[in-house]
């Protein structure tokens, strides 16, 4: 049983990196959290001040309610998958799992017990005499996991555990972590750049951004209600469509384009205050209807055409790729109709899938909120309580850094 709390944690490097910025969440116990995003945004120094191998500059961590900050690495209690599994390949898989209870004192027989209980859950059982060598690159990667769950830690730290392994065996991991997860049953965070593994893997997904976190949710909720275009454009293959353009006299009219987007009346009660400004509209390629498809019909009044540059055959899928205007736009859609490079097609908008974003915020747009309030209201703001925050926050930033530096 452990929840891990991280209240404005932050990290500033000696040098002034500031890698991490508030990052705040609270995991339930038995959670499975992906940390996901592109390299360079915080993953790893996030989890490695989870774990206590790096500082935390300021800000608050806590394992089962218990403040964490200065705790030593091997008092937190946390075990750490990394992509690197090295085991140690003059002993046994048993051996192997045994070596960290075997240093800690731990009694033979409950070694005995917690090594093959866990050989046990990771199929691991008819390997345990085999030395490392003998074993496929999934087998070693178990035998890495065994040797933390026979720790019986309160929470499981990854870090990109499957990126050496090749794309088959990736996809077979995948769903044994997840089964060995829900056996085993700890807190586990799960570090990965492949936004697939954390949509796939995690209970729920923390987006981030340059140190920043963009957006915490359900999969599919980051999947249907991104909360920014970096999420929208981050999540899902191929990315979702982003059609800049503009909103004038009941129509959307994507830049360099001469056709126009009819709105329903729907979206033109959300974009009200959007009219005549620049924005962005928002659609998955899955959830363009080709011409051919029998629900075409339902949407066609929301129709667009495109002529076909590149079409990209993936055994079952097809996507298309063209171009609206100056936008670049995929359609995905089942291989049963007959397209070829040139044909100009016709697709529909599925509409319940229409997400519009702010283009100057980058932020989606939902019922009940005005970005563009809140643009004028942070403008109001006196320009000289901007500069003393904007000052503030630079000292602060100097200061730790001189501090980690005297250390
Ligand atoms: P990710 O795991 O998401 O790829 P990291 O947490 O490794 O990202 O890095 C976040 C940022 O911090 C990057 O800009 C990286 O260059 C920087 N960084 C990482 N480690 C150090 C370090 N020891 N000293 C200074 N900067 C670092």
């Amino acid at each position: 049983m452990a929840t891990v709390k991280l209240h404005n944690v932050n990290k500033v490097y000696d040098g002034g990196v500031h890698a991490v910025h508030d990052f705040t969440i609270d995991i339930n116990d038995r959670e499975f959290i992906a940390f996901v995003g592109p390299s360079g945004c915080g993953k790893s120094t996030t989890l490695r001040m989870i774990a206590g191998l790096e500082e935390i500059s300021y800000g608050e961590f806590y394992i089962d309610d218990v403040l964490m900050n200065s705790a030593a690495p091997k008092d937190r209690d946390i075990a750490m998958v990394f992509q690197s599994y090295a085991l140690y390949p003059q002993m046994t898989v048993y051996d192997n799992m045994a070596y960290a209870l075997k240093l800690r004192k731990v009694p033979k027989a409950e070694i005995d017990r917690r090594v093959k209980e866990a050989a046990a859950i990771l199929k691991l059982t008819p390997y345990l005499n085999r030395k490392p060598r003998a074993l496929s690159g999934g087998q070693r990667q178990r035998v890495a996991l065994g040797r933390s769950i026979v720790r019986r830690p309160k929470v499981f730290l990854m870090d990109e555990p499957l990126s050496n392994l090749d794309a088959k065996l990736r996809v077979a991991m995948r769903s044994e972590i997840v089964r060995i997860h829900n056996e085993v049953g700890a807190t586990t965070i799960y570090v990965t750049h492949d936004q697939i593994e954390a949509m796939t893997m995690a209970t729920r997904i923390v987006v981030m951004k340059d140190g920043f976190i963009q957006q915490i949710g359900e999969p599919n909720e980051i999947y249907q209600h991104p909360v920014n275009l970096f999420v929208a454009g981050f999540i899902g293959t191929p990315a979702m469509n982003f059609l800049y353009g503009k909103l004038e006299n009941g129509v959307f009219t994507p830049n360099g384009s001469e056709q126009t987007i009819k709105m329903s009346d729907d979206q033109m009660s959300l974009l009200k205050n959007y009219v005549n400004h620049g924005m962005v509209y928002g659609i998955r390629p899955e959830n363009l209807i080709f011409q051919d498809d029998e629900r075409f019909e339902r949407y066609k009044d929301y129709s667009f055409s495109m002529k076909v540059e590149i079409i990209e055959l993936l055994g079952d899928i097809l996507n298309l790729h063209g171009k609206v205007g100056d936008n670049k736009v995929i359609i995905k859609m089942p291989n049963k109709y007959a397209v070829k490079v040139g044909d100009t097609i016709k697709m529909a908008i599925e509409l319940p899938y229409a997400r519009f974003f702010n283009k100057t915020t980058t932020n989606a747009i939902v019922e009940g909120h005005n970005d563009y309030e809140e643009i004028e209201v942070t403008k109001s703001l006196d320009e000289d309580n901007v500069t003393i925050i904007a000052k503030e926050k630079k000292g602060l930033a100097k200061l730790f850094d001189k501090l980690s530096k005297k250390k």
